[in-house]
């Protein structure tokens, strides 16, 4: 850091909102906020209701914005009832309300209408001000053309496949994914001879150096035995690395030895669970110590850390390289993860990108639930569809979504065994409100509900209480055009050192309206991840210091950090970091993927002893459990599912839509 000048990196221009208010929010700490920091308005109307307002438009700090975690975090800290005062009662009375604006929670409202009927009454309640929680959308305008960004959710995807009660949804929102490879333009890039590529930089590794990757990041190749051996020619040539660690590179990518000859197919699992592929790679494979640093955040993606906490039998099932001599059968071993991507033709199959991610999912969700917030009918106009926020809490409308409002307390009016209602508090611009219902899902977070529940059984509520949340960034650079990449011959990047991990052009998926960029000299969209970690601590541990450094990381910081790591990488094919960029929203989760069980760390896992999340997800009287913490898999099915089976737990009675 430090290299370059402010002009030279653009931070004098002023592009994005910068963080004065992040800055401010995390001065404010742990009190109320005052309403104007809530987005709050004088009449004291609900902030969604004002002409204009459209999150997807705004750029800087997205995801966990500055307004949206305050109330929750003084709840946290116990700071929270001494400064409420007195609930205003609104009066009103609902079938159903739900915590939690996410897909979990719009599914929960979706399947409760379908076995309660039309004419019930609903109410979700979101703390963001936006809805879909992860599924997140990030609209940019860029010389009069719109351009769409995934703040958060990519794609329908998994690794096991949907349920029918998710397909069913998916199909009935009009979303037919068998259509997807139509939309996708597999070959713009490779048309122009753009490949994926590494960034050595010079502070790790010695010298800042762009490198075609010579190996499949994921497992899956397209390319020749040829193709790949002149890569690795290349890589040779090129990489700032020792020649021990290029040759222990190369080996490893085509390794057939046995490295644990005599045991069975299940102790050679059992083995590899109780190891991280990082001593995997060490103790057995025997690679230079460099290799461990070009493949640590290899996937960051699937685990928000490091290989060194990654579980060698989950890297195996994930397809990383090492294990063909093992010669395992392909089916999970003790305390193996549920990502074993390579198997599940099916899962592979379901796949389908919007070019705003899951966004898109939450739209169709909201306008089955109020069709007059967003216009059209088809899962391709919804792409292009600007949603009316003014009519998600509209008092005449059977669903309302109540944005900007954080839960406080869900408590049962009366013996939790005899109730008839539920009351549920709220903080909306500063002012706690109440509102009654027959029935509350919790889609929210697990490590929240016991905040807000104080009734659940301690066994429960400390399960509750174990859910970890995965923090990672996601973030969307506009530049005016990606000739730079052109001339590099490269349209993804993994940076094995960088402050982002990987960043890559966008998918090109054209749906509907919307056309992707095609042409060089055109606006797009450049996708950045980091995964804030702290290699050498459990996992747990490390998500939580990277949540830390979340939310202390001001939007200045990230923009800096994304301007010089582009400048670096793309600067020797003409990249301009003051003139290129045009727009830039961090979309930062500290409260990112629901934690997948990992058997280096969690023994009930690799024992098969009873699961935190099951404990957790136990309905209490009229309140039921959603939300992916309840089956600790992070992805938008279990999401979806886990609705289903809660609304299924509230016992709700079928009428007539
Ligand atoms: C960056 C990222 C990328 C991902 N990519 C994929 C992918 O490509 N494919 C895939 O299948 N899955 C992906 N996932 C996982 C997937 O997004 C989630 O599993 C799923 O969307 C979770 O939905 P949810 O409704 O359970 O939780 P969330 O989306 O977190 O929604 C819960 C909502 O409840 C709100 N809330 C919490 N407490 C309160 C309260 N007290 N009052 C009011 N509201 C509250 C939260 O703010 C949040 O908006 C990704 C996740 C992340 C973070």
């Amino acid at each position: 850091m430090g290299t370059f000048s402010d002009e030279e990196l653009g931070m004098n221009l002023r592009i994005t909102r910068r963080d004065f208010l992040n800055g401010a929010a995390l001065a404010i700490g742990t009190s109320l906020l005052p309403r104007s920091m809530m987005f709050g308005s004088a009449d004291g109307s609900e902030p969604q209701n004002h002409p204009g307002y459209s999150p997807p438009k705004s750029t800087g700090l997205r995801g966990s914005h500055p307004g949206a975690f305050e109330v929750a975090h003084s709840l946290r800290d116990g700071t929270f009832w001494s400064q409420a005062g007195k609930a205003a009662d609104t009066g009103e009375h609902y079938d159903l309300v739900v915590v939690g604006g996410g897909i979990s929670g719009l599914s929960a409202a979706y399947f409760f209408r379908q076995a309660a009927g039309s004419q019930a009454k609903l109410l979700v309640l979101e703390n963001h001000d936006d809805f879909g929680g992860h599924a997140k959308r990030n609209e940019f305008n860029v010389g009069g053309r719109t351009l769409l960004g995934f703040g958060g959710t990519f794609a329908i995807e998994s690794t096991e496949p949907y349920t029918p009660a998710g397909k069913a949804l998916i199909k009935d929102l009009g979303i037919e994914v068998s259509r997807f490879a139509q939309l996708h333009d597999t070959r713009l890039y490779s048309s122009l001879g753009l490949q994926p590529a590494i960034f050595f930089n010079k502070e790790n590794f010695g010298a800042d150096r762009l490198v075609k990757n010579p190996f499949s990041l994921w497992g899956d190749s397209d390319a020749s035995p040829a193709a790949r051996a002149n890569l690795w020619k290349h890589f040779n040539a090129d990489a700032p690395l020792n020649d021990k660690p290029k040759a222990d590179l190369k080996r490893l990518y085509s390794l057939s030895d046995d490295l644990l000859p005599g045991l069975t197919d299940t102790e050679k699992k059992t083995r590899l669970a109780k190891m991280s592929y990082a001593d995997y790679l060490t103790s057995l494979v025997k690679a230079d110590p460099q290799v461990i640093e070009v493949l640590r955040p290899i996937i960051h993606a699937w685990y928000g850390v490091g290989i060194e906490a990654v579980p060698a039998q989950d890297a195996w099932g994930i397809g990383l390289p090492g294990f063909d001599g093992l010669e395992l059968a392909p089916s999970p071993g003790p305390g193996m993860g549920r990502d074993a991507i390579r198997w599940n033709q099916e899962a592979k199959d379901y796949f389908f990108h919007f070019p705003d991610g899951n966004a898109s999912v939450a739209r169709l969700l909201v306008r089955n639930l109020i069709p007059a917030a967003i216009p059209g009918n088809t899962a391709d106009d919804v792409v292009t569809a600007q949603v009316d926020y003014s009519k998600l809490d509209q008092t005449n409308s059977h669903v309302r979504i109540r944005l900007n409002s954080t839960a406080v307390r869900v408590r049962h009016l009366g013996e939790v065994s005899t109730a008839k209602e539920v009351e549920v508090s709220y903080v909306e611009q500063g002012k706690l409100c109440t509102v009654r219902a027959a029935h509350c899902v919790l889609a929210c977070w697990n490590s929240m509900i016991p905040y807000l529940s104080t009734e659940l059984p301690d066994k429960q509520a400390q399960a509750m209480a174990s859910a970890e949340k995965v923090p990672l960034v996601y973030t969307n650079v506009v530049i005016r055009n990606w000739e730079s990449w052109v001339k590099l011959a490269v349209d993804s990047i993994y940076a094995p050192a960088g402050y982002f991990s990987y960043y890559s052009l966008d998918m090109p998926v054209s749906i509907g309206k919307y056309q992707c960029t095609k042409r060089p000299d055109e606006p797009i969209v450049i996708h950045m991840q980091r995964v804030p970690c702290a290699p050498g601590l459990p996992a747990r541990v490390q998500h939580r210091t990277g949540r830390a450094n979340l939310y202390a990381t001001t939007f200045e910081v990230f923009e800096r950090n994304i301007r010089e790591l582009l400048l670096r990488s793309l600067g020797a094919g003409g990249f301009d970091a003051a003139r290129d960029i045009a727009a830039i929203t961090v979309n930062r989760w500290p409260h990112g993927y629901a934690y997948h069980y990992n058997s280096l760390y969690d023994s009930f896992w690799m024992d098969g002893g009873p699961l935190p999340c099951v404990i957790a997800r136990q309905p209490h009287g009229r309140v039921a459990i959603a939300n992916a913490d309840s089956d600790a898999f992070a992805y938008t099915h279990v999401a979806i599912e886990q609705a289903h089976r809660a609304i299924d737990d509230l016992g709700i009675q079928v009428r007539a839509a």
